[in-house]
């Protein structure tokens, strides 16, 4: 017998028509006599507005209530879609997280899942029910109400999966899979049918939507194979996996591209240890969050040029602290807006030659100017002007045979 763990995103089961849907799905599973666990999250747009009540009350809502409020969508879709099983003649029931527990550490609203209780769980399943699990919410030590970010069900999953040791952890949601880029920006995108950890954790951290990137990563920890399905047709979705399970001989997996990136430039700044740490540190303090960051090598020893890219939305914020930072001197600032990092991902750069070359030159094919690079071992970004980012996917598409 097989242990399976379905997990339903906010728009799966956005509708009382949805979740009538959605309980066929789990009525597939458990009549192919699987061990079935269902995870849930919150109707879509319930949650939203439960952080936006939250926001009403107070400007400075306390954390705790916070996390008891948000939670609460996760218990309204599991009772209704447990209702719903028993409605069609299945033993089922609804679980929250304390009830479990699922337990967690960390601050509230981004604690972590640490454990989850599955005797109770295990007994029932045993005696043929389905369990259907508020995602998202878990408790702490002092026994308050947790949760573990915005998009969390899906690490709820994960460690769930983990701890009742499931053969499969299905996510569902409203897209059928992993594309190799956003079909909506690029109508030749592909589906991919399996996509390593690592580079899922890239496409998730640089712009593509699908997981929440603490997921994938308590997915790799823990060895967890998961399928991203869509609950909407009825398609093979993508399987994101270990490297050390599957071959492949896909150099390039996908193309990410984010939005709203801003450049900075400090002209003539000391060339000095220390430096680059007295400029960061008042950005940190202020949760800035810095991505590209490039020094130019000084051309007399006593000066260079540092230039890093954040988000737009800070830029007025980074130019006064840079101002007013009394540690540092400097020539000239200058600022860019509108600017994009279009990132090529793949474990199979590791081992062949000449990617970045090729990526360089289909760019300047389409006469795309870079203004900053970045690589990693199996990544490789580009900072362009947002303009050009759709030429830029298509070309990149094209030239890593992903079309
Ligand atoms: N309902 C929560 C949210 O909207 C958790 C989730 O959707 O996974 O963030
Ligand atoms: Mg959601």
């Amino acid at each position: 017998m097989k242990t399976v763990v379905l997990k339903f995103g906010g728009t799966s089961v956005g509708t009382i028509d949805r979740i009538k849907k959605v309980c066929k799905i789990i009525a597939f599973y458990k009549k192919k006599k699987n061990r079935v666990l269902v995870v849930s999250s919150a109707m879509s747009g319930v949650t939203n507005e439960l952080v936006n009540k939250s926001k009403l009350i107070s400007n400075n809502f306390d954390k705790a209530e916070y996390d008891t409020l948000v939670s609460t969508g996760e218990q309204v879709s599991c009772a209704l879609i447990a209702g719903r099983l028993k409605h069609n003649g299945f033993k089922s029931r609804s679980w929250t997280s304390w009830q479990l527990p699922i337990l967690t550490d960390g601050p509230h609203s981004s604690a972590r899942i640490s454990s989850v209780g599955i005797k109770e769980l295990n007994k029932y399943i045993n005696s043929g029910g389905i369990p259907v699990i508020t995602g998202f919410q878990g408790i702490s030590n002092d026994f308050r109400i947790t949760t573990i970010g915005r998009s969390g069900s899906d690490a709820t999953a994960i460690m769930l999966a983990k701890f009742v040791k499931a053969e499969e952890c299905i996510i569902y949601t409203d897209v059928d899979g992993v594309y190799t880029t956003d079909p909506r920006q690029y109508k030749k995108a592909k589906k991919i049918q399996k996509i390593f950890y690592d580079e899922m954790l890239e496409m998730a951290s640089l712009g593509s939507k699908v997981m929440q990137p603490t997921s994938v990563q308590d997915a790799k920890l823990n060895e967890i194979d998961i399928k991203v399905k869509s609950s909407f047709v009825s398609k093979n979705g993508t399987l994101i996996t270990s490297s050390k399970k599957i071959f492949s001989n896909q150099i390039i997996t996908g193309i990410s591209s984010t939005k709203n990136d801003a450049k900075i430039t400090i002209v003539g700044v000391k060339d000095r240890p220390g430096v680059a740490a007295s400029i960061f540190r008042p950005l940190s303090k202020n949760l800035i969050n810095v991505d590209m960051v490039v020094q130019n090598i000084s051309q007399n020893g006593k000066e260079t040029d540092l230039t890093f890219t954040i988000n737009s939305e800070d830029l007025k914020k980074t130019e006064r602290l840079i101002k007013k930072n009394n540690s540092i001197s400097y020539k000239k600032l200058s600022f860019d807006k509108d600017l994009s990092k279009v990132s090529i991902i793949g474990v199979g750069m590791i081992t062949t030659p000449g990617i970045t070359y090729r990526m360089f030159q289909a760019l300047a094919s389409k006469k795309i100017n870079i203004l900053v690079i970045s690589t990693s071992e199996i990544k490789i970004s580009v900072l362009i002007s947002s303009k050009n980012v759709k030429k830029a996917i298509a070309v990149l598409h094209k030239e890593f045979k992903l079309d």
